[in-house]
């Protein structure tokens, strides 16, 4: 039985994604259940990171390079002007659900804060 989560499947093409871009590093695609018009999660294609809890500083540039890929769709998608948020639930405690390391890309509409 494979023990793939459902990100490590969609990076390597075993089920379909709505993909917004994809370099040797990292992928974005759009949630399945969008909670905003605009609702993107971009990943790393690597599986050693679970969450962010496992960033090292190895991981530095990894990182850096997924913010600047996050910072350009949200210009090509029409958010940037407008503003959005970017989320990393880390844990139980935090809903996180898929333990592949993922960023939520959310905008189009107004959010509240404090989160719930
Ligand atoms: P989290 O709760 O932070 O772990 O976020 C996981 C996200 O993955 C949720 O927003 C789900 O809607 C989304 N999701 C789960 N399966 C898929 C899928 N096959 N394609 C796109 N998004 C998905």
């Amino acid at each position: 039985m494979s023990d793939k989560t459902i990100f490590k499947k969609i990076v390597d093409k075993e089920i379909p994604a709505d993909v917004v871009y994809e370099d040797d590093l990292c992928l974005a695609f759009r949630d399945v259940a969008p909670q905003a018009p605009v609702h993107v999660l971009v990943i790393p294609k690597t599986t050693s990171l679970r969450s962010l809890d496992d960033v090292t500083a190895d991981a530095q540039s990894l990182i850096g390079h997924i913010f600047v890929v996050i910072q350009k769709l949200a210009r090509e998608l029409g958010i940037a002007e407008s503003g959005y948020r970017v989320v990393s639930n880390c844990g139980e405690n935090a809903c996180q659900t898929v333990a592949h390391l993922h960023f939520h890309l959310l905008g189009g509409r107004g959010f509240a804060w404090p989160p719930g």
